[in-house]
């Protein structure tokens, strides 16, 4: 059986360039970065042109990157190391944001090391600057921290308005952009934004490995320590090779990205036109055909007895999808993000997550079998 797999929001499959460079890597490198012998100092030399080349495709200096395992510690680090280091006890965040962000805050909240503000957000999950102004003006010095694009419906955020807000109200803006750092083009001179943060396996580059943007003016602690490296930033031996995959993953993403916008978005609309014509009972979570992440498509099928099994039933065909509510993701409480734009949690939903190895007929595969499982409400 073909496989489709529609789930590249959740993690990508590697590039076939990316593999190339670090099984070359694998097999010809070795050496610990830190080992001052020659093994080691072309370890170093590699990851410092890495470090150069990425700086340069997101206009920062290289000295503004930290290598981390991921999108999870990078996150933990803005928010754990900046507020601290940076003297700050206020955050303000929405109830929508991937839980490496909710759940630390959540944590230093319940800890009583900082007071935590929501800032409203409408129905498809647009955070109300407005509020954000309010927030920002009615508190001491904040820590801002707003996803650029939401992980499960898409819906994007203003990022260089709300910089310029943040920075209007001497505030530190903390973006996640793991779901949008190579999929949209990013000047950090242009943004005011203090930390952003990159995961490699959302854009076909390999699991466990990303970073973390600190704004030069920022003086911040370890979140992890150990050895001095990342320049006394991050300790433990740096995952070289991982390092390696994510250079190549963003240059192949930044070379070829206009073609990938248009091939992606392209998938996107059709399967919305596509469903809207066949199945008129579905809905979109989120902001779907306004400016929205390209790469995800979160859908609200009429509730049915199918409901339940659903992503079970498209997995059995082949497809891989992931769920929202409770029906589908098999979690009692369901979504945090769809309860958090009062999403109707009895209609089971589903993210499909598009990437550029998807093709249009898998599209029609898919949407062949969703009529096939609500075969009533939508006839
Ligand atoms: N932030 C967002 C918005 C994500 O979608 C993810 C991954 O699902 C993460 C953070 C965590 O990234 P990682 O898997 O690299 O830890």
């Amino acid at each position: 059986m073909n496989r489709i797999y529609l789930d590249n929001a959740a993690t990508t499959p590697m590039d076939p360039e990316v593999i190339e460079v670090m099984t070359v890597a694998m097999k010809e490198k070795f050496g610990n970065p830190s080992s001052i012998h020659s093994y080691g100092r072309e370890s170093r030399a590699m990851i410092e042109m890495a470090r150069k080349n990425i700086a340069k495709m997101i206009n920062c200096s290289p000295s503004e990157i930290i290598f981390t395992s991921g999108g999870t510690e990078a996150d933990n680090m803005a928010i754990r190391c900046g507020m601290h280091d940076l003297g700050i006890n206020h955050a303000i965040t929405t109830k929508l944001e991937h839980h490496a962000v909710g759940h630390t805050l959540e944590m230093l909240e319940e800890r009583g090391d900082i007071k935590l503000s929501y800032v409203n957000v409408d129905d498809q999950g647009h955070v109300d600057l407005n509020h954000l102004q309010e927030l920002l003006a009615n508190n001491e010095r904040s820590f801002v921290s707003l996803m650029h694009a939401n992980n499960e419906i898409g819906t994007k955020l203003d990022i260089k308005k709300v910089g310029d807000i943040c920075k209007a109200h001497n505030a530190i803006f903390h973006s996640d952009t793991v779901q949008t750092m190579c999929h949209y083009p990013y000047d950090l001179q242009d943004i005011n934004v203090d930390f952003v943060t990159c995961s490699a396996h959302k854009f076909h580059g390999p699991k466990g490995v990303g970073f973390l943007y600190v704004k030069a003016d920022h003086k911040v602690c370890p979140l992890i320590h150990g050895g001095s490296q990342e320049r006394n930033l991050r300790g433990g031996t740096e995952n070289f090779i991982g390092i390696l995959g994510l250079e190549k993953a963003m240059e192949v993403a930044h070379r070829d990205m206009e073609e990938h916008i248009n091939h992606v978005q392209g998938l996107k609309t059709y399967m919305i036109e596509k469903l809207e014509a066949e199945m008129p009972g579905v809905r979109f979570n989120g902001d779907a055909k306004g400016d929205s992440l390209y790469t995800v498509l979160n859908v609200s099928f009429p509730k049915n007895d199918s409901g339940s099994m659903l992503l079970f039933n498209l997995d059995i065909h082949g497809i891989a999808a992931s769920g929202g509510s409770a029906c589908t993701s098999g979690s009692n409480q369901g979504s945090h993000v769809l309860r958090g734009i009062n999403a109707d949690m009895n209609r089971p939903s589903l993210r499909f997550s598009f990437s550029r190895f998807n093709k249009k007929e898998e599209i029609d595969f898919v949407v062949e079998r969703l009529k096939d499982f609500f075969p009533i409400e939508v006839a």
